[in-house]
């Protein structure tokens, strides 16, 4: 498939397109041409079915919308690992988080090849892409136990929802996008047998916490997610002491009960 990108070089500069303009794919180096019509986003289109980045996923407006919440300086960023592979990040911040808008399914093993690859990285998910994901979402927390109404966290049966259960394995945050005005749901990299832990985070917040970082600052986004964490952590904790304590309290009554026999 001819991949589409938002940006192409052109005299060596970083351009989007207009109409009739010509430029070099900045990964692969082909010639691109810019595709200006009126139903897609203006964009480049690689000339020849010549393969680019096997890891780059088409342009969606979902994609563009996201891309746009960030500086223009940040999106598709050429990212090189210590081997030498490289491959093109929707975002990459200031702090080095890359950040990938996953719309399409992705399999297990390429989902692990980007883990891998990329120290820091950030998924967010279109969460409605497919039909029935969203409503299975919704009910598996509904199904769940609540931890906490202010921010909402609900620990989750992962086999209620096939899209939790599909990132759940993923050792960097995952962000779902359902197409909420304020919300997006993060799952955190925090396992518990079974269930998840879903958190409802705020758009804003997501979005903030990542561009207004100053380098000579703490990293805020890490900040809050650590935060997060440990807390999961310790009320997980927390109920496995209750359960030990319910335990034992159980056992007492019946051995007195034994007693007086
Ligand atoms: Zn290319």
């Amino acid at each position: 498939m001819n991949k589409r990108m938002k940006y192409a070089l052109i005299n060596g500069h970083k351009q989007e397109a207009s109409p009739s303009l010509r430029g070099i794919c900045q990964f692969c180096e082909a010639i691109v041409i810019a595709k200006c019509g009126k139903i897609k986003a203006w964009h480049w289109a690689h000339k020849s079915k010549k393969e680019c980045d096997h890891w780059w996923e088409n342009e969606t407006e979902w994609h563009r919308d996201w891309k746009n919440l960030f500086p223009q300086d940040w999106q598709e960023i050429i990212h090189f690992d210590e081997l030498g592979e490289k491959h093109i990040a929707d975002v990459k911040t200031n702090r080095d988080w890359v950040i990938e808008f996953q719309h399409s399914y992705l399999k297990e093993e390429e989902r692990n090849s980007r883990n891998t690859f990329y120290n820091k990285l950030v998924w967010v998910v279109d969460g409605r892409r497919r039909e029935r994901d969203s409503k299975q979402f919704f009910s598996s927390i509904q199904d769940g136990q609540c931890l906490s109404n202010t921010p909402f966290v609900h620990e989750v049966d992962l086999d209620n929802s096939r899209l939790i259960k599909e990132w759940s394995s993923s050792k960097h945050p995952v962000f779902f996008d359902f197409g909420e005005e304020s919300e997006l749901w993060y799952l955190p990299p925090v396992v518990n047998n079974n269930w998840r832990y879903v958190y409802s985070f705020s758009r804003s917040d997501f979005v903030s916490l990542l561009k207004d970082s100053a380098i000579d600052q703490e990293d805020k986004f890490w900040g809050v997610l650590s935060g997060i964490t440990s807390s999961l952590v310790s009320w997980h904790n927390n109920k496995l002491q209750r359960i030990k304590n319910q335990r034992r309290a159980m056992m007492r009554p019946r051995n007195r009960y034994k007693r007086r026999l």
